[in-house]
């Protein structure tokens, strides 16, 4: 048996296939996500690695901004439930979820058998999500892959004082013109990262120990670091981090088949 989860997201497209199992047959990440072609073309190449099509799928769950204009899945469910569900899954025992993606930031509370308790949520504003990254990488010159072994080399963290992605971005020029080291710019980028996420954090009222990050941004061990000393904790983050959302959808849809 075959379930697909395909996770529409605001910059990035992932599909996950699962067996009965509940293993991972293949995984495929694209860099477009909601109103562009990204699903059609993950899919394209998730199907012709594993030499499938429509009809070797039993049951498909779409998540992710971008679900509801997405005909072809059996069913949609929110990103909050299959972030949830993965993690239960990938890191059993998780507490509190971190998950920055490229445009919004979230906080979930998962009771101890895994399920959802409660979640907070900034979708309003670029500062403290892959947006705000992916504008400092550019305007860095660097790739965005580049960030967290940057952020290794700082001595000092220079600080970004502005919370608007605009005016930070105005911050970083004006650091980058006077000569700061890049490493320490960077640090500081993600420490105002770490600053914002963290009062998201911190709005759930507890946070529950163990912790772990999704999203994309979680591939950024400068993040990561930032935000367990801004916290004050630990976090861990699975090597499927970015594909939460899509492991969750397909965990979904084999629940349906099995
Ligand atoms: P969405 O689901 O909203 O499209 P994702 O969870 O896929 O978002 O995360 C996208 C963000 O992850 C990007 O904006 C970028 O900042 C970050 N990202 C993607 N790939 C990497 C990488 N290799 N290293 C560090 N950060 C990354």
């Amino acid at each position: 048996m075959l379930a697909l989860g395909i996770d529409i997201g605001s910059t990035a497209t992932k599909v996950v296939l699962i067996n009965e199992r509940k293993e991972i047959i293949d995984r495929v990440g694209f860099s477009l996500g909601a109103g562009t072609s990204g699903a059609d073309r993950a899919l394209a190449e998730a199907f012709e690695r594993n030499d499938i099509d429509w009809s070797s799928i039993d049951h498909c769950v779409v998540t992710g901004y971008g679900r509801q204009r997405f005909q072809k899945a059996n069913k949609e469910i929110s990103e909050i439930s299959c972030h949830a569900k993965c993690m239960s899954y990938l890191l059993p025992g998780t507490r509190t979820i971190i998950d920055i993606g490229g445009q919004d930031a979230k906080a979930l509370k998962l009771r101890p058998d895994g399920t959802l308790d409660n979640f907070i949520m900034n979708e309003k504003c670029a500062a403290g999500t892959g947006r705000f990254l992916d504008v400092m990488a550019r305007v860095l010159d660097t790739d965005i892959s580049k960030l967290g072994d940057l952020d290794k080399q700082s001595n000092c963290v220079v600080e970004i004082s502005s919370t608007c992605t605009v005016f930070a971005e105005s911050e970083v020029i004006s650091h980058l013109s006077n000569g700061e080291p890049i490493p320490d710019i960077v640090a500081g980028i993600h420490c105002s990262v770490a600053r914002r996420v963290s009062g998201l954090v911190k709005r759930l009222g507890s946070i529950d120990e163990p912790v772990a990050m999704s999203g994309g941004v979680a591939l950024n061990n400068g993040v990561v670091r930032a935000l367990e000393k801004e916290l004050g904790i630990m976090i861990n983050v699975s090597e499927d981090c970015q594909f939460c959302g899509a492991l969750g959808a397909a965990l979904y849809a084999m629940e349906k088949i099995s």
